[in-house]
């Protein structure tokens, strides 16, 4: 674990220049125009000016380093947003807005809304990242239920639809999570308003390299997508059929069973009620542990300088997150 009373966790300046060392490890750059020659940026200094801000000779403007990251215009001291993430991407179930309000010292409204901007920071890139899998790489998939969906009118997009769970008849109302997980790699949920063969489809085809083996279970949804993969194998989660032996290989689907299990536990444990407008953010920061797992030789101190890293370039407005409602 880290240590609390650390400066960068209570001194803002001091958290300033953690971010600063983070972003720029070879000095300051400019994201206005993109300047990234230091030589060029010049540290303002002066009463009336606060620490922390450069001026451009390219562009003539001046900037900091919280520019163009979700901590941009922020009121709260950047040293709460730096212990903040820490926390989050050290708990391995998740911490909520409660426990952030206590150990922050900001009132709940705050630690709620830094907390969903962090997640903002923890969400992947998939256009950059690309596709999980490959070729001789086995990729599992699989849906998942939970919570209430909420009415048309508290969703605020779409109808509630009425889906039966392959294998089961009726179906209860439940918010539809699709996951996708590389065995000894990265994990990606998703929330699916709908789940059908073409919803699942597309989550799988943008996600998922082709090259890849499939392995679900026995639902229609998977039967033709998968098809399009180098193999498909499914295993019988309705004869309790977890695990069995197909020659050398063991057919199962217990990575994606554990990656759900984690996400469950911290939904049910930490954060118990989400506005199922919010439950994207979620999903992204159980995958953003996940995929910066201790398994994979990633500790507490390099997650957190991870999400720092990515905090850039994914500015979350009040007013965006507001519209959707509070959780
Ligand atoms: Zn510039």
């Amino acid at each position: 674990m880290f240590d609390i009373t650390a400066p960068i966790y209570n001194d803002a300046d001091k958290a300033r220049e953690h971010l600063e060392s983070i972003h720029w490890p070879h000095g300051p750059n400019c994201p206005h125009c993109g300047n990234v020659d230091a030589a060029r940026i010049k540290r303002m200094e002066g009463k009336s000016t606060r620490p922390g801000v450069y001026k451009c000779n390219d562009c003539r403007k001046p900037f900091s380093v919280t520019v163009g990251t979700v901590f941009e215009r922020s009121h709260i001291p950047l040293n709460k947003w730096v212990l903040a993430s820490h926390l989050m991407a050290a708990s391995k179930k998740g911490m909520s807005a409660h426990q952030l309000h206590r150990m922050l010292g900001v009132t709940y409204k705050t630690a709620w809304f830094m907390a969903h901007r962090i997640r903002e920071a923890m969400k992947e890139d998939v256009a950059s990242s690309g596709p999980i899998g490959g070729e001789g790489k086995t990729v599992e998939a699989d849906e998942t239920y939970i919570g209430k969906r909420e009415t048309p009118r508290k969703l605020a997009r779409g109808r509630v639809p009425t889906y039966t769970k392959s294998g089961k008849s009726g179906g209860a109302q439940k918010r539809i999570v699709v996951g996708l997980v590389e065995r000894g790699g990265k994990a990606r949920m998703f929330h699916l308003n709908d789940a059908t063969k073409d919803t699942v489809r597309d989550v799988l085809v943008r996600n998922t390299d082709r090259a890849s083996i499939l392995y679900t279970d026995e639902s229609r949804l998977y039967t033709e997508t998968g098809t399009e993969f180098a193999q498909h194998r499914t295993v019988k989660h309705s004869a309790k059929e977890y695990a069995r032996r197909e020659g050398d290989v063991v057919v199962h689907s217990n990575t994606i069973e554990n990656v759900f299990s984690v996400f469950k536990r911290g939904m049910v444990g930490v954060y118990q009620h989400c506005g199922e407008a919010h439950l994207h953010r979620y999903l992204a920061e159980f995958d953003f542990r996940y995929n910066r797992r201790t398994a994979l030789g990633i500790g507490d101190a390099e997650r957190a300088s991870d999400l720092l890293r990515n905090a850039r370039d994914k500015r979350l407005t009040y007013r965006r997150i507001g519209e959707a409602g509070h959780a």
